[in-house]
């Protein structure tokens, strides 16, 4: 057997040590992708709970995505096996839920209260507006963290109570509304947690940041990592200023600077460096490829003349790759991929802007025999088929989940035989299915646990990482994860940066799409594909594009054109015409 490690602070680089060694109080934690926060987080924690005798139950640690809470929850176990149960992994929904819950009589809840889904809350939003367009105007201000509430916001969640339910925002919402009000239960809490760490911190939005504040005091032990530069939900209310004026916030905070990038090539990330230094937040960002790859090799670029040919484009170079015979050899190099056994199909992904781009994607994949799996930020119960499913389960509650999700879609789909477009919402219907398996498997029979899970949770969360098939993502949705082969596509001036039909170009928000693009770019570990397409079709219209100005930024010596041209040059010529 291999030696156990001498500590838990072997594997970790000099600046991720001093983080994970660095001791209580407010601790910033700046650090680019692919940088190991993740690690230095969980040796952060075992450290101190193994070597420093802090109890493990103290422990808060925060993350944004339910996918992402599961990984630490795992790589801790693997660290402190059963001691890591006593720690608390959680996201911030996850965690007001869990205050709720305890505190729901203060609340105007019962214990078994309900949260109400997108189209619940439009019921109850139109009927306290007056109509369901101002009731859209009160849940979008809802969501992006609004002005002060106004008598119609009261009145909708007067409602919501009385239906003994809490929407999304509420999760949040009201966990800072009472420990707000009651510094004596507040301080409840913070003697519970001493020790919270936040990953993904740029991306906390005002709610977020007052119940933080509400559980930290300004010298208390909080971990904030992250980096300016991914913040990329600004849209919909996150503050990348509160990572900025951490050190203001939390007066002695020490900060630590992580530089090295474990993850990428050095063609990849030094292309992310340059792609993001017009917009860095980051004075003087330092980022420098330190993995184990043996030949740099380029950055493919390919022009499509559509975008079906785009979508082909990146269903025959996962065929070559899988085959080993990457026609458009970027180097000498094979490709290794996560497995034992060369590249399988979940060593690769295809990250786009929006998701009507996964459509096309999608078809080249079914006609190629490509399996795939598709997954946005978007919320769950926003899917109509997810709502029909958790709906009908509602209605039979007994038995074991998987096995209920299986019958309802079945179930399902016959009531609707006979529909016009009745084949269209079958598909949906499966394909909702299937995304809610995951979760189906891991809540047993607890019906109240899935309904949570559904309610509170993202697409991505139900990536399934043991599966073997293509990941179909959304920019949004690929923060945190790596892939060993990345397909960005779309990359056209329009979409990246996304802009509406007239709207001007340098518009604000220009800067969080660059850092989307760096997100982007920073996923890929092995190969990165960058592609657009000349013309595109947007709702039966056809236009031509432009390249993303992004790709300016980026040195031409890092990159490399690929050509559908080479990819059927080695095809017998006759065969091609007899294609045709
Ligand atoms: P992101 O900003 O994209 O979320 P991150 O900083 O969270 O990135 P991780 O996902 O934690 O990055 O790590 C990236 C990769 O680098 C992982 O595969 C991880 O195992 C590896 N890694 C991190 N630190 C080290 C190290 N000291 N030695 C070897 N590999 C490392
Ligand atoms: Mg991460």
């Amino acid at each position: 057997a291999a030696p156990a490690p001498r500590s838990l602070l072997d594997g970790l680089d000099p600046e991720q040590r001093a983080a994970a060694e660095a001791p209580g109080g407010p601790l910033l934690i700046v650090a680019g992708p692919g940088t190991g926060k993740t690690r230095t987080l969980t040796r952060r924690i075992a450290h101190l709970v193994t070597e420093r005798d802090v109890p493990a139950d103290g422990f808060l640690a925060i993350t944004f995505t339910r996918r992402a809470a599961e990984e630490l929850a795992e790589r801790l176990e693997d660290l402190l096996s059963e001691r890591a149960r006593d720690l608390t992994v959680a996201t911030f929904h996850r965690l007001g839920l869990l205050i709720l819950r305890e505190q729901h009589e203060r609340a105007g809840l019962s214990a078994s209260f309900g949260i109400a889904d997108t189209a619940r809350q439009l019921e109850v939003a139109a009927e306290a507006a007056g109509s369901e367009q101002e009731g859209r105007r009160l849940l979008s201000r809802r969501d992006a963290g609004g002005p002060p509430a106004s008598d119609v916001d009261a009145a909708y969640e007067r409602r919501l109570r009385e239906l003994d339910l809490v929407d999304f925002t509420d999760l949040v919402a009201l966990p800072v509304r009472l420990l707000g009000a009651d510094d004596a239960l507040a301080d409840r809490y913070r003697r519970r947690w001493p020790w919270i760490s936040v990953d993904e911190y740029q991306d906390v939005d005002e709610r977020q940041y007052a119940l933080l504040r509400l559980l930290t005091p300004p010298d208390g032990n909080l971990t904030a990592i992250g980096d300016p530069d991914q913040a990329i939900y600004g849209f919909r209310g996150a503050d990348v200023g509160f990572f900025l004026r951490f050190t203001e916030d939390f007066p002695g905070a020490a900060t630590v600077r992580l530089s090295r990038n474990y993850r990428s090539n050095a063609a990849i990330v030094d292309a992310a460096v340059q792609a993001i230094a017009p917009a860095s937040l980051v004075p003087g960002r330092e980022l420098r490829a330190v993995g184990d790859f043996t030949d740099p090799p380029r950055i493919g670029l390919h022009t499509a003349a559509d975008e079906r040919g785009e979508a082909s484009f990146v269903a025959r170079s996962i065929d070559r790759l899988l085959g080993g015979t990457s026609w458009h050899s970027l180097d000498s190099g094979r490709v290794t991929g996560d497995g034992d056994g060369g590249l399988s199909f979940s060593d690769f992904c295809v990250l786009y802007r929006t998701d009507g781009q996964s459509e096309a994607i999608m078809r080249a994949f079914n006609a190629a025999g490509v399996p795939y799996q598709k997954r946005s930020h978007d919320r769950l119960l926003a899917r109509p088929g997810v709502r029909m499913l958790a709906d009908e389960l509602a209605r039979h509650p007994d038995g074991p989940l998987v096995e209920r999700v299986r019958s309802a879609v079945a179930l399902l789909c016959d009531r609707h035989a006979g529909d016009a477009d009745s084949e269209e919402r079958c598909a949906d219907l499966r394909t909702a299915g299937e995304l809610v398996l995951p979760l189906a498997a891991e809540c047993g029979r607890d019906l109240g646990e899935f309904l949570s899970a559904l309610a509170m949770g993202a697409e991505v969360d139900a990536l399934d990482p043991r599966a073997d098939r293509v990941a179909l993502l959304t920019l949004h949705a690929a923060k945190g994860l790596e892939f060993p082969v990345v397909f960005l596509v779309g990359c056209d001036d329009g979409l990246l940066p996304f802009r509406l039909p007239g709207e001007a170009r340098g518009a604000a928000g220009e800067d969080e799409e660059r850092r989307l693009f760096f997100v982007g770019l920073t996923r890929a570990r092995q190969r990165l594909y960058l592609s657009r397409s000349r013309r595109r079709t947007r709702r039966g219209t056809a236009y031509d594009t432009a390249p993303s100005a992004f790709l300016e930024a980026i040195d031409p010596g890092l990159t490399m054109p690929v050509d559908e041209e080479s990819a059927t040059r080695r095809r017998p010529r006759e065969k091609q015409m007899r294609l045709l």
